[in-house]
């Protein structure tokens, strides 16, 4: 009776569900693997394959036809080698939603430059957002590059995103990302990151919400609930402005934290300075960052999840003193970001606090 019982929480432990857009598919000696949402999914002659949920969509009939780009939905084990191995998926073709389309255009950027005559900063127009780029293009030519480097292989993706990475000066330390591809880092977020390899990771966080359709997967998961409550969703466009600037429903978040691990190992990150930031995160939640970063409520639970699995399979085997976790580049920028403008930032936010 009482293995039994040991025997199940185990398997609970290991089981792993979820759905992503994959972002890339190897062949290996024991089955397709797929690297997606964070893991690499195995795929074997055992892995059922099922019909999706919703009918409209269009599902795949033969796991042959896996490919990038595709979503799955999946449930299945971790095993010890740290793969999981598939039991049951279901996957369906991509398609671009008109209405997620209008999402695509009514987020594209706009660089407001000011006439020669007039001295004035450049400021980014995204939607209703309004930010001033941040003056200092080595910096931003870092930024950029740094962002860059953490995209998935098959960054265009599907929607043919349009990845673009911009300083703007802002107090609140964080990053923001549009579902076009802007990501845009605050100044204020220079100031909570100790290192390069932290800063990637919040970049890469960013960059897992864009491929990942987040913006487009939020709006589908509340209109869903507004219909069932028979509620009209004039509201939608709030709820998605409000997911972007304060954060995603859980599993979002989730899955963009192990994405943003993936992402930053393959481009030469230690992933570990990841989990320390949100670690940093989480001891300050009583203080300043429970305020400015809003977006991700639940440090603990979150944490936790990344950790458990970070640690269990995720970084295995990784070459630890080959990664890089700061550059003498990264002080140095830093250093240039107007000290002014992150003191201001920070008075604000103890103002606000009280
Ligand atoms: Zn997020």
């Amino acid at each position: 009776m009482r293995a039994e019982r040991i025997v199940l929480l185990t398997d609970l432990e290991r089981e792993a569900e979820g759905t992503a857009v994959i972002e890339e598919e190897r062949d290996t000696p024991e089955g397709i693997v797929l690297i997606a949402d964070g893991r690499p999914l195995l795929i074997t002659e055992g892995t059922q394959l099922t019909r999706p949920k919703r009918e409209e969509l269009e599902s795949l009939d033969r796991l042959e036809e896996l490919q990038t780009g595709l979503f799955v939905q999946y449930r299945g084990l971790w095993t010890e080698a740290g793969l999981v191995e598939v039991k049951e998926l279901s996957a369906w073709t991509n398609s671009l939603d008109e209405r997620e389309g209008s999402l695509y255009e009514k987020y594209q950027p706009v660089m407001l430059v000011p006439p020669e005559a007039e001295a004035g900063p450049v400021v980014l127009k995204v939607d209703k957002n309004r930010y001033t780029v941040l003056d200092d293009p080595e910096l931003q030519l870092y930024v950029d590059r740094l962002g860059k480097q953490l995209l998935p292989n098959d960054s265009a993706g599907r929607l043919g995103h349009n990845f673009w990475f911009l300083v703007v000066v802002h107090e609140r330390p964080q990053a923001s990302a549009f579902p076009g591809g802007v990501v845009v880092i605050h100044t204020g977020l220079f100031e909570l990151v100790d290192n390069e390899a932290q800063l990637a990771f919040a970049i890469a966080h960013e960059i897992a919400h864009v491929t990942q359709e987040h913006a487009w997967r939020e709006y589908l998961y509340h209109r869903k609930k507004l219909l069932v409550l028979r509620w009209a969703t004039a509201g939608l466009g709030y709820i998605v402005e409000s997911a972007i600037q304060r954060g995603y429903q859980r599993d979002l978040e989730e899955q963009a934290d192990r994405l943003a691990l993936w992402y930053m190992a393959r481009a030469g990150y230690d992933p570990r300075e990841g989990i320390r930031f949100l670690r940093r995160l989480q001891e300050n939640q009583q203080g300043l960052s429970a305020l400015l970063w809003q977006t991700h409520r639940s440090y603990g639970s979150r944490v936790e999840a990344v950790m458990n699995e970070l640690v269990r399979y995720s970084v295995q085997g990784l070459p630890y003193e080959l990664l890089t976790r700061d550059s003498p580049e990264f002080a140095v920028l830093r250093e240039r970001i107007p000290r002014a403008q992150i003191d201001a930032a920070v008075e604000q936010i103890v103002e606000q606090e009280q």
